[in-house]
């Protein structure tokens, strides 16, 4: 059966978890944050196991009361599980319908748990129908949310859950790693590392995707083309942007990085820089775009994930992206 203590690598998050639900403290409720790969839904269902159980040992199950039964047998009927639906949403009806649920007292384990897994797909109005459960938990329930967008979620969801962040692996390892297995991207095993939090299903996918370092070097481009006065730059990036739609996950990703890289640079923080290779490059740009600047360009990009979200037109999602980030004198 899935448990805390026999996770892999989850050192930090494991003993700070089994310390707080020794005891039968369970709390109500948990935020796990981690990039895409690194095990989040393992860890909750893990979690959710231990809560289950009727009689856990430091937040494992203990195996033997009816509840463990239930569970090794693939039977929970007191776990609820919502993840976003074909379209990428999770409906507020969803959310409404997995709280009434809490508030059953459990008849077959210890508490009602509901995981919501990648999260940052509810919208507002789902979020908010969270905010009450999480001020006044049920004494029988539990909920546990994972995400790998935190910044999506609203500041009242995330000031009122405890969070726990998914240790990242160390870059030595990481770098270890891809030079054992992908020599030829050694020279980028910095960026590589922080792009992919040291998680290792998504370093070998980047290694063995000839194509992901063209579309850095395009988004590189069009990055810097945007810091400059031209309206043509932003219709250059929204022809480009929704052309390349298989891979707007890593354009978006990938532009965060550029921007919280010069907000490194105006504070001086240059050993933080992610994308290393670009350090030269980057430094040019800092006189046209300012921190204040980074910072509105970091807020349109969640803006460009929400309208997405809610089914606005595509082209029109990305001709006012690209216009958000491109400086303007206007501006
Ligand atoms: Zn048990």
């Amino acid at each position: 059966m899935l448990k805390l203590s026999t996770l892999q690598g989850r050192d930090k998050i494991r003993s700070s978890l089994a310390g707080a639900m020794a005891g039968g403290r369970i709390p109500h409720a948990l935020l796990i944050v981690g990039p895409n790969g690194t095990g989040k839904t393992t860890l909750a269902k893990a979690i959710a196991n231990g809560a289950m159980c009727m009689s856990p040992v430091n937040g494992d199950p203990c195996g033997q009361c009816m509840a463990c039964k239930l569970i090794a047998g693939g039977m929970t009927p007191e776990l609820t599980y919502i993840e976003p639906d074909e379209k990428g949403l999770i409906p507020v009806s969803a959310v409404r319908q997995a709280i009434d649920n809490m508030y059953i007292k459990p008849a077959y384990a210890s508490h009602r748990v509901c995981v919501i897994d990648d999260c940052d797909a509810m919208n507002a109005q789902a979020q908010n129908a969270l905010l009450k459960t999480l001020e006044e938990p049920p004494a029988t329930g539990m909920l546990i949310l994972t995400t790998s967008h935190p910044d999506l979620l609203l500041p009242t969801v995330i000031s009122r859950i405890s969070r726990f962040d998914i240790d990242r692996a160390d870059e030595e390892e990481t770098v270890e790693y891809i030079s054992a297995n992908y020599p030829s991207s050694y020279n980028r095993a910095h960026f590589i590392h922080m792009y992919t939090g040291g998680a290792r299903g998504q370093i070998d996918q980047i290694c063995t995707d000839p194509e992901f370092m063209e579309l850095r070097e395009q988004t590189m481009a069009h990055f810097t083309a945007m810091t400059s006065d031209a309206l043509d730059a932003a219709y250059g990036f929204a022809t480009w942007f929704e052309k390349e739609s298989d891979n707007e996950e890593h354009i978006l990703k990938m532009l965060m990085t550029l921007y919280s890289d010069m907000l490194m640079l105006s504070t001086g923080l240059v050993s933080r820089i992610i994308n290393r290779d670009y350090q030269a490059k980057l430094t040019t740009l800092m006189e046209f775009l300012t921190p204040d600047l980074c910072m509105k360009a970091t807020n349109a990009i969640s803006e460009y994930r929400r309208r997405r979200k809610s089914a606005v037109n595509h082209k029109m999602c990305c001709e006012a992206l690209g216009l958000d980030l491109t400086i303007s004198k206007s501006k």
